[in-house]
């Protein structure tokens, strides 16, 4: 039997108290944020008392913060401790434009990784696991995020970082890996360069996969979950917010849980800024209420999601996010239609012929605007039958037409033709003049 909790007590916590442990932890955070230059000023200009604020909702008179906020602020506009106070910091991976700059105390470091260490316990795994974590080391937060969270629990951490595929390989199999830390793109990359090595993926010993720091489809979780004869978790987490850690699957694997005493979660319409209620769909927006070193009052994430309001049959009462649908920033528009990478990922990954990469290609051709989707096939469908491959190239633009309603061009390639992905996987290039 392994351990349930890592914190019952907090886990567990029921509403009411919770939602009192998160007013008391917001004032504190908005006390430390008012010593940064940022808050200050911000503070002052909208005519905020933080006095005032003597309930969740009234968070919703504080203006929201945006990632150009962070890079105004730059280098250490938000920072709330005296420099001697800081032991760490780290950047955003730049998915869009500069990176920003966050900073971690001694208490910061320590208390991520405790978030980090609950968030694999909710999935069941034990000092007992190997944990081989292919996530960059480094700035970025996945790879040092995780090792502090695991190495937390007891878990034996191999440090292997991205990259390296064979090396990879031999590391699962001479130690025994049985939990991994992987982006799902390279994660169906490296399944493989597995295969191609005439190995099993379902002879190791991996029993799981922590998947993150991209969007993906259900479907792309179902093969991974194939592939490789595992349970694949969904990982959220961005540097703002420490990084990973911030919301994670538990073993239901209906929705990530957000841990509320670390964060007041808010659902906002991206397009007024208005608070939705739970259950609807819009922009997640963060505050964290525990940072000594950075406290970041509503953060716009840009990302899209909505909260699942129903409890949790694990027990936790801290709530649950859905799987997030992708940016604000990374739709693009097609012929007057918005379309999310993510829909067509979606289509793409319920085919069984289709392999494990693929590219969607925005170009302008007399005008007009032309969506190109290049796929690979899976190497034991490819076996060059015209007919055949015409066929379903037709299907896949067919079901793409009827999910997006724009009319793609499909191409078929072999495998490992396409560039494989180690870290963030880039799926959308955009061809188009402005
Ligand atoms: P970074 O600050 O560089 O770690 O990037 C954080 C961003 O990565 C988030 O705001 C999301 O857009 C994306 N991300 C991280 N984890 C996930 C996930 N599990 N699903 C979808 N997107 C994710
Ligand atoms: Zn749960």
């Amino acid at each position: 039997m392994g351990i349930m909790f890592w914190n019952e007590e907090i886990e567990t916590l029921d509403r009411k108290s919770l939602e009192k442990l998160q007013l008391e932890k917001l004032q504190a955070s908005l006390t430390a944020a008012s010593q940064t230059p940022f808050y200050r000023k911000v503070f002052e200009d909208t005519g905020v008392d933080i006095d005032s604020i003597r309930s969740i909702e009234h968070l919703q008179d504080l203006p929201l913060t945006t990632k150009n906020d962070l890079r105004l602020s730059y280098p250490d506009g938000m920072v709330a401790v005296d420099r001697k106070e800081i032991v760490r910091m780290h950047a955003s991976s730049g998915t869009t434009g500069k990176s920003t700059v966050i900073f971690y105390s001694r208490r910061d470091i320590e208390d991520w990784a405790d978030l980090v260490a609950r968030c694999m316990v909710a999935t069941g795994t034990t000092p007992d696991d190997v944990f081989q974590n292919m996530m960059g080391y480094g700035l970025f937060t996945g790879g040092l995020g995780l090792h502090y969270g695991a190495e937390r629990l007891g878990c034996l951490v191999i440090p292997s970082s991205t990259g390296n595929t064979m090396k990879q390989i031999q590391l699962m199999q001479d130690f025994g890996t049985t939990v991994v830390h992987i982006t799902p793109s390279y994660s169906l990359h490296l399944v493989e360069v597995i295969r191609e090595n005439d190995i099993d993926p379902h002879d190791l010993s991996l029993k799981k996969a922590y998947i993150g720091a991209e969007p993906h489809s259900e479907a792309t979780r179902k093969k991974i979950e194939d592939q490789y004869g595992i349970d694949a978790y969904n990982s959220y987490g961005l540097s703002e917010m420490n990084g990973p850690g911030v919301s994670f699957e538990c073993t239901e694997k209906q929705g990530m849980h957000i841990w509320e005493d670390f964060y007041i979660v808010e659902v906002i319409d991206p397009h007024t800024g208005e608070v939705l209620p739970d259950g609807d769909e819009g922009e997640l927006v963060l505050t964290h209420i525990n940072r000594e070193a950075m406290p970041i009052i509503r953060y716009r994430t840009r990302d899209l999601t909505r909260i699942i309001p129903d409890s949790c049959p694990c027990g936790r009462t801290h709530r649950r996010i859905e799987r997030i649908k992708g940016r604000t920033d990374d739709m693009f528009i097609i012929s007057g239609v918005n379309v999310f990478p993510s829909q067509i990922e979606s289509v793409l990954m319920n085919v069984p012929e289709v392999g494990n990469n693929y590219q969607i290609v925005l170009d302008r051709e007399e005008n007009l605007d032309r969506l190109h989707i290049k796929v690979e096939l899976y190497s034991k469908m490819f076996h060059g039958d015209l007919k055949e491959l015409n066929r379903l190239k037709e299907t896949i633009a067919e079901k793409i037409r009827s999910t997006v309603i724009v009319n793609p061009r499909v191409e078929l390639l072999e495998p490992g033709s396409l560039p494989p992905s180690t870290g963030k996987a880039v799926r959308v290039i955009d061809n188009r003049e402005l």
